[in-house]
């Protein structure tokens, strides 16, 4: 699949970008009509967004819930998903 690397950033469609299931790592995680949950529908794992990193303990801001790079800890990488 062809890249367009001139693609303005502010305009790069987020719709394909859908997270990685932190437990079976397939790209199916889905918002449930809970804010901030989240369920794989390949595993069936369910999953909260949580204000404080698991991994490094540092806190984030939850600005958007909608793509990949805000359920990731700024800080150290880790996934900001918590198995519920
Ligand atoms: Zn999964
Ligand atoms: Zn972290």
């Amino acid at each position: 699949m062809p890249v367009m690397a001139d693609e303005p950033e502010a305009s790069v469609t987020t719709v394909e970008r859908r997270p990685n299931c932190p437990g079976c790592g397939e790209p199916w995680l889905r918002p449930t009509q809970l804010p901030g949950r989240f369920r794989c529908v390949y595993c069936l794992s369910r999953y909260q967004l949580v204000s404080q990193c698991p991994d490094c303990g540092v806190h984030q801001t939850i600005a958007r819930m909608s793509t990949t790079e805000d359920m990731t800890c700024q800080s150290c990488g880790g996934s900001m998903l918590s198995p519920i």
